[in-house]
């Protein structure tokens, strides 16, 4: 038994309810999954808020001393992925090729771990098909006329658990009855599609299964990919609270109907994003990109702080006043680095390596991770912790493991500060081109902030704007 179980991270159970200590079930190795991005476009702030959560489970565990195993996957056909590809006149590969090295490098400037195996759906059809084939003969599943397959939820009587909604709310409607959404022919409107039999639509997106040419259906991947790289039963299973129903109640039905066995024992589910205390929306014009943001000059950082600074359990409120607290808080950790001796970080390894012994006036802050990942608590911790250092009378022994508890607990969090080392003077036409860019900025003259940004970075500088007004850095 590992020091992690009986010193464990406490985190809320969607399936239990109650907050419970995670822990590995098998070689002391944290097996865990968590649905990944659909690749038909930029992914949107919201996305990134559940992937910053996720990303922040990773680290607490992992600095709590437990390894783990993280499998996240890219949903590379569905209706949207196929859609996008024909309305852009490109193959399917080539269409979400793109969109995955996009959210690649979002989520590489945003500070994620890469998830030790990211599988994409197209290249584990094989594998759906023998999930499919394995539910038809243990009649869980049927299939209709026009060569699609259902999973039949009447056979599972366990389904709805999840979500807590009662079976009649999910299987109500005549059978054989048409929706909108799905223009299948099924048993019973709950009923959901295992493969999709091909359309004219879908181009020539298919492939040819025992029931025909068609494709899988969107829940069937995260099944087979949770069995092919975690085992039929695994430690934990996250997602958007919006995956609860019917993405994870249908995950949930495939897995255990096929193999009989347990599904993921903890399941962790992130609240949603608002923006300006609404719904993000296209018509609003609020489903902002990573992009979208950094050209308004809020370095990645920034916007990983924001969307790191509330509850995950707790719907989190995304403004433009939530990234300037953000970039101003960044700026406190930066001087509170200066004050303990500045200079190389500590790397994410290091502080792995350091553990979580001797934290000193720190330990509030990892404490508040411990339970139940209260990440406004512990940055509330971390900054009283920051205002009372007083180096006068400590030892050099003393001073250096103040500095490492301080960059365990950043390391924790993923946070990452500005490097002052990389900032170097530059000539004064440059100096000028950024004031001029951060007048407009004040002005709130996006069209012309962008344009001077161009320009600094047609010269070679990267613009960052902090609480003193800006920073140049070479590129
Ligand atoms: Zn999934």
């Amino acid at each position: 038994m590992s020091d992690a179980k009986e010193n464990g991270l406490f985190l809320q159970d969607t399936m239990s309810r109650s907050k419970s200590k995670v822990f590995a079930e098998k070689e002391d190795l944290l097996r865990f999954y968590c649905c990944g991005p659909t690749v038909y476009g930029a992914a949107h702030i919201g996305n990134f808020r559940t992937f910053v959560a996720q990303d922040l489970f990773r680290r607490v565990t992992e600095c709590n001393g437990l390894k783990t195993l993280h499998v996240r996957n890219l949903t590379d056909v569905d209706d949207k992925t196929i859609r996008g590809s024909i309305k852009a006149g490109q193959g399917l590969k080539k269409f979400t090729d793109h969109w995955k090295d996009r959210f690649h490098n979002d989520c590489s400037a945003l500070g994620l771990l890469k998830p030790h195996v990211e599988p994409s759906a197209v290249a584990h059809i094989a594998q759906q098909i023998q999930l499919v084939e394995n539910l038809l003969k243990l009649g869980h599943a049927y299939t209709s006329e026009d060569g699609s397959v259902y999973f039949r939820i009447s056979s599972f009587g366990e389904y709805g658990k999840l979500s807590k909604l009662k079976s009649r709310d999910l299987s109500t409607g005549a059978s054989r009855r048409t929706t909108v959404d799905d223009e299948y022919s099924k048993e019973s409107l709950g009923d959901f599609a295992l493969w999709k039999g091909r359309r004219p639509e879908d181009g020539d997106n298919f492939w040819e299964s025992p029931w025909g040419q068609g494709r899988p259906g969107w829940h069937l991947e995260c099944s087979a990919m949770c069995r092919e790289y975690l085992g039929d039963s695994f430690d934990l299973h996250s997602g958007g609270e919006d995956l609860v129903f019917p993405h994870h109640e249908n995950e949930i039905a495939q897995s255990i109907c096929s193999s009989g066995k347990p599904f993921a024992r903890h399941w962790f589910h992130i609240a949603h994003l608002m923006v300006d205390g609404g719904k993000m929306s296209k018509s609003l014009g609020n489903m902002y990109t990573l992009d979208d943001l950094t050209n308004k000059g809020y370095a990645p950082e920034v916007v990983r702080y924001a969307l790191l600074s509330g509850h995950y359990r707790q719907p989190l409120n995304f403004t433009f006043s939530s990234l300037e607290a953000a970039r101003s808080a960044i700026g406190k950790l930066l001087q509170a680095n200066n004050l303990l001796g500045g200079g190389d970080s500590p790397s994410y390894e290091d502080s792995l390596a350091r553990g979580s012994s001797e934290l000193g006036p720190f330990n509030a802050s990892w404490e508040a991770l411990l339970d139940d990942l209260n990440a406004p608590k512990a940055l509330g911790a971390l900054f009283s912790a920051i205002k009372k250092i007083d180096l006068a009378g400590l030892m050099g022994n003393e001073k250096d493991n103040l500095r490492s508890s301080f960059w365990f607990i950043l390391n924790a969090f993923g946070i990452c500060l500005p490097k002052v080392g990389a900032i170097k003077d530059p000539p004064t036409k440059i100096k000028v081109l950024a004031e001029k860019r951060l007048q407009a900025r004040l002005a709130k003259n996006w069209a012309d902030a962008d344009k001077h940004r161009e320009k600094l970075n047609e010269a070679g500088w990267l613009v960052r704007d902090v609480p003193s007004g800006f920073e140049l850095i070479p590129k």
